[in-house]
């Protein structure tokens, strides 16, 4: 039995305002019903007017997507009833959407996978209810913001893969400039359908809707599996229907059978034209477009033999990736510049800008793939530098950290610690390797971290051997 796996994600684009009026897009923190007008409320007589935009932003995504960019696409209206749809519908592209087919390449566990896409287009968002203990509330904060949808074929073959994909879909999202792409607040959903393929028979599907989390995905789909191979086992029949996920129950919730399904009666809205577009317009929005993730893991792995592992965390956040790029460009060893990227310096950055500049960071990385100063003294360095706001060159500038690397030095430093800790010797002649570890850490504390840690190593090593 194999599974099959095919998802509709909706990306939130970050436009400056929604796909046919001027409101305001960034609803997320803003008070409920505070980014409306008679466009988007849909009250008589507003006409749509779109935003040039976010059809830039979701060409990029086609592009990127290898997707066919049709000449000529159309916006439908897909009618339904919905209290957070005042309108009473949802314009979109429907027989005729914004590009066609396409392909991505993903990582699962660092093995490379692609998947074929059946079309990329364009709608508007609908509002939200938030559900209280006697009710419901409206906000149509969200109404007619832009999304682009992705449709894959059903090529995945585990919730694992369904979920890889998404992750790597996220990091091009981001670095398109396209969406934050953050799926926990709703600018990356997904819906995802699942049968079961015995002997060359494709099953009934089912649908989950509304997954805001890889790991939702992942449970859901599984979920989904699980059900579907014990309804088999017990030799009953799968109905096809759409369900929801409870996240914190971890199951499945029926929502809707096929005999609910709705039909939406589409058709051309007639306030709007044809989006029409031409090969000049398709050739910036080529030229405009940055260097995907792809391509760059790739560079970096030619350039500096960056680990996949690596580019992928570095990439995960696209002012991180440029931060690593800066750092790189200006190192003797951009490979270990990027260990310090990721282990150091992340943890210190919160906010929107890098903790540190990336010339600041060379400069300290510098220093240290040069053995002018230890690791260990950099590493306080750092912190003192992004917790207190001062330059490195000041920071550096007022501490002592030259390296204790003489022969002799590092001798009297060895003998003075094992003098101090007899224990420790003794239990090294016991044949306790550990205490060697123990004794280079007292000496690299007694030296303030500026040992040269190799050398130190290699004598106190001598001196135990010496007896
Ligand atoms: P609908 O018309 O109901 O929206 P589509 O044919 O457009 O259905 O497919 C919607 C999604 O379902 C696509 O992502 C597609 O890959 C997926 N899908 C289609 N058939 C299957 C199947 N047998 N198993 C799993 N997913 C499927
Ligand atoms: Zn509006
Ligand atoms: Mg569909």
């Amino acid at each position: 039995m194999e599974t099959v796996i095919g998802l509709e994600i909706h990306v939130q684009l970050t436009t400056r305002t929604k796909l046919f009026c001027a409101c305001r897009a960034d609803y997320f923190a803003a008070p409920p019903n505070t980014l409306t007008c008679p466009v988007c409320l849909g009250l008589p007589g507003a006409l749509p007017v779109l935003n040039r935009c976010a059809v830039e932003l979701a060409l990029r995504i086609a592009l990127a997507l290898d997707a066919e960019v049709q000449p000529q696409s159309l916006f439908e209206r897909k009618n339904y009833f919905y209290p957070d749809l005042p309108k009473g519908y949802q314009i979109t592209h429907h027989a005729h959407p914004l590009a066609l087919g396409g392909r991505f390449t993903f990582a699962v566990d660092g093995e490379l996978h692609t998947v074929r896409l059946r079309q990329v287009h364009l709608e508007e968002d609908a509002g939200k209810l938030v559900h209280i203990p006697d009710g419901a509330l409206v906000d149509l904060n969200r109404c007619g913001v832009p999304l682009v949808e992705i449709v894959t074929e059903p090529d995945f073959r585990s919730p694992k893969e369904a979920r890889a994909f998404l992750m790597d879909l996220r990091t091009l999202l981001r670095h398109l400039g396209a969406s934050t792409a953050d799926m926990e607040k709703g600018a990356l959903r997904c819906d995802a359908n699942l049968s079961l393929t015995e002997n060359g028979r494709t099953g009934t599907r089912s649908e989950i809707k509304n997954l805001n989390s890889f790991r939702a995905v992942e449970r859901a789909l599984a979920a989904a599996a699980a059900l579907h191979r014990d309804l088999l086992a017990r030799g009953e029949e799968i109905h096809q229907v759409t369900f929801g996920w409870d996240d914190q129950e971890e199951r499945l919730v029926l929502q809707r059978t096929k005999e609910e399904a709705h039909d939406y009666r589409y058709f051309p809205d007639p306030d709007l034209v044809p989006l029409a577009i031409g090969p000049e317009w398709l050739e910036a929005v080529r030229a405009g477009m940055p260097e995907l993730p792809r391509a760059r893991a790739e560079r970096w792995a030619r350039a500096y033999g960056l680990p996949a592992r690596d580019a992928e965390v570095l990439l995960v956040e696209p002012a991180l990736a440029d931060y690593y790029d800066e750092v790189a460009k200006s190192v003797p060893d951009p490979h270990d510049a990027a260990g310090w990227v990721l282990s150091e310096l992340r943890q210190f950055w919160t906010g929107e800008e890098p903790p540190v500049p990336a010339r600041d960071l060379a400069l300290l990385i510098g220093r240290v793939q040069t053995g002018e100063i230890s690791r260990a003294s950099a590493k306080a360095v750092l912190e003192e530098a992004a917790t207190s706001g001062k330059p490195i060159a000041e920071v550096l500038a007022g501490r002592d950290l030259s390296q204790i690397k003489g022969e002799q030095d590092l001798r009297r430093l060895a003998e003075e610690v094992l003098a101090a800790h007899p224990q420790a010797v003794a239990d090294f002649g016991a044949g306790k390797v550990q205490a060697l570890g123990f004794l280079v850490g007292q000496a690299m504390r007694k030296a303030g971290g500026r040992a040269d840690a190799k050398k130190l190593t290699e004598i106190l090593r001598a001196l135990l051997a010496q007896g």
